[in-house]
């Protein structure tokens, strides 16, 4: 089965509110699909424990990837078995640069030594790709970079490591428009049958960029409804309101 699925997922922040309350999401490997929802519905904490952040505790369910279930798995082995989790990157690394910081992480996620002709092959698409300067490969992980460079950064790194399931959560924090170009141009670049991507967003203005097959909206920890990229759009325009009223009728 090659599909990333989270099955009745029921979380809560160790010892303390519950925040999911039964996630049902199939992501078939092939595809894109968008998680919306209000502020405060549990997207970010959905994508935090995907990515294995202890803080939180799962009381039901199951995350698997290709019929395997990752739950009991550390961060850096769910890395290793293609997943990819970009808010993860954001820490500032000093004294090791980005380029030798990125040829670790793919060494870590092959097991062995890289070739670096193929390392640099790809370094060098992926910057085409972004429009960026080669600049970037020497100067210290995220030290100093400003928001939008963080964020196409990350999409650099995913690029290069080619995940098989990326999970990427746009979050609050506001991304200029074009971060938001370069985030779409990069996770574009890297659509095909080997590649799914979980795209979380609070507002739909990604989605003019980046068209999901299926978008999900999330309310109070669940899934209430899904449908294709007309969704998002009737979001827009109708606000959460009415999908609201669903989730309180489910
Ligand atoms: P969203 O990303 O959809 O806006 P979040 O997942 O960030 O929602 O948050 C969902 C709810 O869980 C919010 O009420 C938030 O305050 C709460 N929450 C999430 N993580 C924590 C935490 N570590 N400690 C306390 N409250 C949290
Ligand atoms: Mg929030
Ligand atoms: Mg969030």
């Amino acid at each position: 089965v090659n599909q990333l699925e989270i099955r009745n997922l029921h979380a809560r922040i160790v010892d303390g509110e519950t925040i999911l309350n039964g996630v049902n999401l199939v992501l078939p490997k092939g595809q894109v699909h968008a998680i919306m929802g209000p502020n405060g519905a549990g997207k970010s904490t959905l994508g935090k424990i995907i990515a294995g952040d202890p803080s939180y505790e799962i009381t039901k369910g199951d995350i698997l990837m290709d019929g395997e279930s990752i739950l009991e798995m550390e961060a850096d082995e769910r890395a290793r078995k293609g997943l990819f989790l970009a808010f993860q990157y954001p820490v500032e690394v000093p004294g090791v640069s980005n380029a030798n910081f990125l040829r670790l992480a793919l060494q870590a996620k092959k097991g062995g030594e890289v070739n670096l002709t193929e390392f640099y092959g790809k370094l060098q698409k992926a910057l085409e790709t972004l429009e960026w300067d080669e600049s970037i490969l020497t100067r210290y992980l995220n030290d100093g970079f400003s928001g939008g460079e963080k964020k196409r950064n990350e999409i650099m790194h995913m690029m290069v490591l080619e995940p098989t399931y990326a999970i990427m959560d746009e979050t609050d924090s506001g991304l200029d428009i074009d971060a938001l170009k370069v985030v779409a141009k990069g996770v574009n670049a890297m659509r095909g049958p080997n590649f799914g991507a979980l795209l979380i967003t609070h507002y739909q203005r990604l989605l003019n960029y980046i068209v999901p097959d299926v978008v999900h909206v999330m309310i109070d920890g669940r899934i209430v409804t899904s449908g294709g990229p007309e969704l998002a759009m009737k979001l827009e325009e109708q606000g959460y309101d009415w999908v609201k009223e669903l989730a309180v009728s489910n």
